[in-house]
């Protein structure tokens, strides 16, 4: 029986309310509710809302016909509405004294409207200055998420590095399709995306993967991860990038990887807790901007993950935040060269007192295939 966190993170919100002077937080659509209570609001134009005073019982208002799939916690009682009630009324009836109110930054905007509407006095905070920096520090059941889905990812690139993935003749999108598959049968329940860029391709960052038919001689530079359930149907995301290559890469492409892996690992081991993101960032562009290619990096290091493919901290130029203990991320520079080739490493790191623990473990070279 594992221990469920939920405990936990209503104490340490509760505690960042005070702190924020925050009467009472509303949780709708979103990550924060899953945080929270291990369930994932339906994105629907009936209302589901988490209201939290800072004092007193949460309450979980939830449409009727959605309320058997929510598991009920100790932490949180649970409000089903039918369909002639009146959610709005429902809400405001079960928050706390004072008017200073947070809200989920992705409440729907009618809703937000409608609450606004019925509470003169009041003021509108947005959740995540509550929630985002608790959030961002990952605890040890979510580390745990993380390193799980980033070792279901490891077995992907794995076998895409092995050559168990066919890639000769197949298009970009038979391969991203195939990554999907795989990622699906490592355990996760949702792939986020699965980029596959092959030849001159893979100098666009963000390819979307189409018919072009993968040929000898070409780097395939693939992007691939999913969100995998933790113990309590909390789903955590994985986050790799490897690079491989159908025969001998040319001197100038093994020159460029060579210092793209180096940037990397330096990045990698400079995420120490207490160094801000910016220098993490600067210490990976500092090595490829020095061999020439810092042009061709042009994007940030990385982005925090968690529940969120992207989420605080993001590993970028004047971001002084300094890393703490649990702060996950990604450390993913890259090489991209116009109309030729592109190349990015990418690794998903955790800051912990001890150092940079690296949730992925899958081998960092140019795999020849
Ligand atoms: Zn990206
Ligand atoms: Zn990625
Ligand atoms: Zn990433």
């Amino acid at each position: 029986m594992v221990t469920a966190p939920f405990a936990d993170r209503f104490a340490r919100t509760r505690a960042a309310m005070v702190e924020g002077a925050v009467d009472t937080l509303l949780l709708s659509v979103g990550p924060d509710l899953p945080y929270l209570t291990g369930y994932e609001a339906m994105p629907l134009e009936r209302l589901t809302m988490l209201v939290l005073p800072a004092e007193g019982q949460a309450t979980l208002v939830v449409p009727r016909l959605e309320a058997p799939r929510v598991l009920e916690r100790p932490e949180f009682t649970l409000r089903p509405w039918g369909e002639t009630e009146d959610p709005i009324a429902i809400v405001q009836g079960l928050m706390g004294p004072g008017g200073r109110l947070a809200i989920g930054d992705r409440t729907w905007a009618r809703f937000v409207l409608d609450l606004q509407g019925r509470g003169p006095g009041t003021t509108w905070r947005k959740a995540s200055e509550v929630l985002g920096p608790l959030r961002a520090r990952k605890d040890a059941a979510e580390v745990e998420a993380l390193r799980a889905a980033g070792a279901a990812a490891d077995r992907v690139a794995f076998a895409l590095q092995s050559g168990e993935i066919e890639l000769a003749g197949r298009t970009e999108a038979q391969v991203s399709a195939e990554l999907g598959r795989r990622l699906r049968a490592e355990g996760h329940h949702r792939v986020n995306f699965a980029i596959v860029a092959a030849g001159a391709n893979a100098a666009s960052p963000h390819h979307e993967p189409g018919e072009v038919v993968i040929k000898p001689g070409e780097v395939v530079l693939c992007d691939f991860g999913g969100s995998m359930f933790d113990d309590h149907g909390v789903g955590y995301c994985s986050d790799i990038t490897r690079c491989v290559h159908l025969g001998e890469p040319s001197e100038e492409m093994a020159e460029a990887y060579a210092v793209l892996i180096e940037a990397q690992q330096a990045a990698v081991a400079a995420a120490v807790v207490g160094t801000s993101c910016a220098e993490v960032d600067a210490t990976a562009r500092r090595i490829i901007t020095a061999a020439g290619w810092g042009e061709e990096f042009m994007h940030r290091t990385g982005h925090g993950i968690g529940i969120e493919e992207h989420e605080d901290p993001y590993i970028v130029s004047g971001n002084e935040t300094p890393l703490e203990p649990g702060h996950a991320f990604s450390i993913e520079p890259g090489i991209y060269v116009e109309g030729r080739f592109g190349f990015r490493l990418e690794d998903i790191v955790v800051a912990a007192v001890s150092g940079p623990d690296v949730l992925n473990h899958a081998d960092h070279d140019l795999a020849l295939v």
